[in-house]
């Protein structure tokens, strides 16, 4: 069955360039092809030639395809004549019908667009055909019509009169039953137009069986909104894309333009718009009609030249700009029968920018634009399937309208891939961007703290060996608080480092053997040192089963520990300040404990307890002056916390105090846990001297500084050490050959020979001559993971960060000479 073709125009609707194409169509075979899109419709169906106002039917089989009633209609210029008017008093004449008005002539003369005119048609149906399977499809005329069927109104679209305000224009073509007895009636049509640039019928009336012409009405509606609910989610998806992501206006032009077009595909054509809101004045919609129009001009060039800006010189798509928006401006601020003009010069220039349109996205292919393939293969889809609508208007094929449909869709489609594949772009190169720059902030952090830890590792060690001379007590007050400066500089510099690690994902867990019960000793009186002259109490609670080895990152615990601590006491003006570690749960494997440091100091407003731990968040700026810090520990502990699977909590009440707790559960380290065993004795200074005494320690060092803080350190704790001191990783080496010496204290950052190389070539020198393994310690001031990992896989047998705390150094060696 061939496929009606009005619906052709129609779906044709769904893109601008399929607008544009139409143009171009109508430029080449009359213009009439635009303004009655639906045009075509006329070779779609078999036409019945009427004669002298009679079409006689009874050679037609009507229950196969509609008939287009054509021919000589007769007409009553000037006049709307009811069919109980009296016909004999009016002239009479034949004319081709549908025929516009100023197509129409009467005695050699058209008739004016403006009036009225009555059409009359007598049918002669064929024998044996029930009249009530028949139905008529009465299409819109311009711009208000009346159809009756013999004596009966039967359908109108709109009420015609005899002057403007008499006339009440309305679109609303469709199918209705035929009810009439007999083998023959007549059909009396009524036209008015005073406000339109055109007036007069234009579409056939079609006669066929009542639910053909009623199907094809429907499925055109459905069509229409089918299409429209993909534009409509299709420009709203692109709309909230744009909104959201806000980085390409060619996004947010699509999405005006996808939504704008919509109108032109229900409120045109078949009107489904009109048929959804019966009561929409005709000069509203009209008006939305060609505003659509225009804007979807408007907004298709300003897409192109988003897409392309090199290709698409600013002045030309200025023009169009200006054009439509000129066109716009007409259309609503002049009447109907001005502003109706305007549709044939913007035809010209439509047809002028398709082939302009095109043009540039030959060029952006060319110019390897991205997604400029997707653009022009759009508008080879578009070109394509107008062709087939040509084609099909020339009978020369036959094909359904979904190959159309798809056709259309497929437009849409590869203009959704040109600004997906955009938005990815964007997308991934501003990934690119962040990675590059975090990547940049992270080295640059380290290098920072890198070369700030250097003076920081003297400041700190020389302060150190000074307070372990004599001196008077005022020395000793500015020595302490030079002491306490500097530590809490590097606590700052630690905790951006940290904080800039866990944001660049560069925390690698560490698994060790640790005793909790002894680290939360060492903690407390860590803590009991920060109190000062405040009555503050630090207490540790612990239960029995805590005091055993497990499996954690004994590092990042304690910082965490140590940063719940320093708050807590930071906080606290008075009372306690409570470090508990409770046995929750205990398996012959596992052991699961909850950590708690609870306060009696200023608490936390219930609003601040969650923003707390967002990072450079304080509860207040001036608890920022009064109590200093970054805003950073909390963030850390919880990242740290959070990599392990732990969340940490808070309850608080604002003037009575604060508890920070998590629980988390632990392997039980079974090996270690029962031989090595902390002994804080072991490692005592005097144990140091004891140990040290008489053997030769290899410092490689090129900061002369350093070198004297480490030999002052060492000397200072015990004086029989013997010290060799290389000032590069070449003469490390060397020293280290001649010498063999019982520990090496390896820098890593060295000029000629670096730290790891010349650690690399100890080992090999100790493997080629069959001597025993030299410890290697090496003094690093980067903290990044990997550099640490790249020291142990050099052959150094541990890494102390600098500025490293004199008891730390002294615990490294001692451990590193005791297990050879
Ligand atoms: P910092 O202590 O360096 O400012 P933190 O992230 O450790 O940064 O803490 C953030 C904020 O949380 C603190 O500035 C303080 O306002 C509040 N806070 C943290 N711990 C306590 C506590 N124990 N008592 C009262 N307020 C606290």
């Amino acid at each position: 069955m061939r496929q009606f073709s009005v619906f052709d125009a129609r779906v044709a609707s769904c893109s601008s360039m399929i607008l544009f194409i139409r143009y171009i169509f109508t430029l080449a075979i009359g213009y009439c092809f635009f303004i009655a899109p639906e045009a075509n419709a006329q070779v779609a169906f078999t036409v019945v030639k009427a004669t002298k106002g009679v079409a006689d039917l009874r050679r037609y089989n009507l229950t196969d395809e509609p008939l287009e009633l054509n021919g000589e209609w007769k007409i009553y210029p000037g006049v709307l004549l009811t069919p109980d008017s009296n016909f004999k008093k009016h002239s009479g004449y034949y004319v081709d019908f549908p025929r516009l008005f100023n197509e129409t002539t009467i005695n050699g003369q058209p008739m004016p667009v403006h009036g009225c005119a009555t059409y009359k048609l007598e049918v002669i149906l064929p024998d044996g055909l029930k009249p009530s399977e028949l139905a008529l499809d009465i299409p819109d005329a311009y711009s208000a019509s009346v159809l009756y069927v013999n004596t009966t109104k039967f359908f109108n679209n709109g009420i015609p009169g005899t002057s403007a305000a008499a006339t009440k224009p309305h679109y609303r073509p469709d199918a209705k039953r035929l009810n009439v007895n007999g083998s023959s009636f007549t059909i009396t049509l009524l036209v008015a137009n005073f406000h339109h640039r055109r007036g007069g019928p234009y579409r056939p009336i079609l006669i066929g069986s009542n639910t053909w012409l009623k199907n094809r009405r429907e499925q055109g509606r459905q069509f229409d909104l089918f299409l429209t609910g993909c534009l409509v989610m299709g420009g709203l998806f692109y709309l909230g894309l744009f909104i959201f992501g806000k980085q390409d206006r060619s996004i947010l032009y699509f999405a005006l333009f996808s939504l704008v077009y919509t109108y032109r595909i229900i409120g045109f054509g078949d009107y489904t718009f009109h048929h959804l809101y019966p009561n929409l004045s005709w000069f509203l919609t009209l008006r939305l009609e060609y505003l659509s129009l225009f804007f979807s001009i408007w907004f298709i060039t300003l897409y192109n030249r988003s897409l392309y800006p090199d290709e698409y010189p600013r002045w030309a798509a200025r023009i169009f700009i200006y054009i439509s928006a000129g066109c716009a401006l007409i259309t609503l601020l002049t009447p109907t029968t001005v502003y109706t003009h305007v549709v044939t010069p913007f035809l010209l220039l439509m047809g002028v920018k398709i082939v302009f349109t095109f043009g540039i996205y030959v060029q952006a292919v060319r110019n390897k634009r991205i997604g400029a393939w997707f653009s022009f293969c759009s508008a080879l889809v578009i070109f394509f399937v107008f062709s087939l609508v040509i084609l099909r208007y020339f009978a020369v094929i036959s094909i359904n309208d979904i190959v159309l449909l798809f056709g259309y869709i497929l437009f849409f489609f590869l203009h959704s891939l040109v600004l997906s594949y955009r938005y990815a772009r964007r997308l991934n190169l501003i990934t690119r961007d962040a990675e590059v720059s975090l990547k940049a902030k992270s080295d640059f952090l380290s290098t920072m703290s890198h070369e700030i830890r250097t003076p920081l590792n003297a400041v700190i060690g020389i302060t150190n060996v000074m307070l372990h001379k004599p001196q008077r007590p005022e020395e000793k007050k500015l020595l302490d608080t030079l002491l306490l400066s500097a530590n809490n500089l590097l606590f700052i510099i630690n905790d951006i480092l940290d904080f800039s690690k866990i944001e660049s994902g560069k925390i690698n867990l560490r698994h060790a053997a640790v005793n909790f019960e002894q680290m939360a000793r060492q903690l407390v009186t860590e803590a009991a040192e920060w109190v000062g002259d405040k009555p503050v109490q630090i207490l540790l609670q612990t239960d029995e089963g805590v005091n055993q080895f497990v499996q954690s990152d004994p590092e990042r615990m304690r910082q965490v520990l140590l940063n719940l601590l320093s708050n807590a006491v930071k906080f606290t003006l008075r009372g306690k300040v409570i470090l508990q570690i409770k046995k929750q749960f205990e398996t012959s494997d596992s052991l699961t404990l909850e950590f708690s440091v609870a306060d009696t100091g200023i608490g936390i407003p219930e609003e601040k307890q969650q923003i707390i731990f967002d990072k450079f968040t304080q509860v207040d700026t001036s608890i920022k002056r009064g109590y200093g810090g970054t805003g950073l520990g909390l963030a850390i502990c919880r990242e740290v916390l959070s990599l392990q699977q732990v969340s940490l909590q808070l309850e608080s009440t604002e003037g009575v105090g604060s508890r920070f707790w998590f629980v988390q559960s632990f392997q039980k380290d079974k090996q270690s846990g029962k031989g090595v065993q902390y002994d804080e004795a072991q490692f005592s200074a005097e144990s140091f001297a004891g140990l040290f005494a008489g053997k030769l320690v290899l410092i490689a060092e090129d900061n002369a500084i350093n070198m004297m803080v480490v030999e002052k350190v060492l000397t200072n704790q015990a004086s029989e050490i013997q010290l060799l001191k290389a000032y590069n990783g070449k003469s490390a080496v060397t020293l280290f050959m001649a010498h063999q010496p019982d520990l090496v204290l390896m820098d890593v950052q060295m000029p000629l020979v670096n730290g790891m190389d010349a650690c690399r070539q100890m080992r090999a020198y100790e493997q080629k001559h069959g001597l025993p393994r030299t410890a290697v310690l090496a003094l690093t001031a980067s903290t990044q993971d990997e550099e640490q990992q790249l020291c142990l896989d050099a052959g150094m047998d541990a890494v102390l960060s600098k500025p490293f705390k004199q008891e730390d150094l002294r615990t490294q060696m001692m451990r590193l000479l005791l297990a050879k």
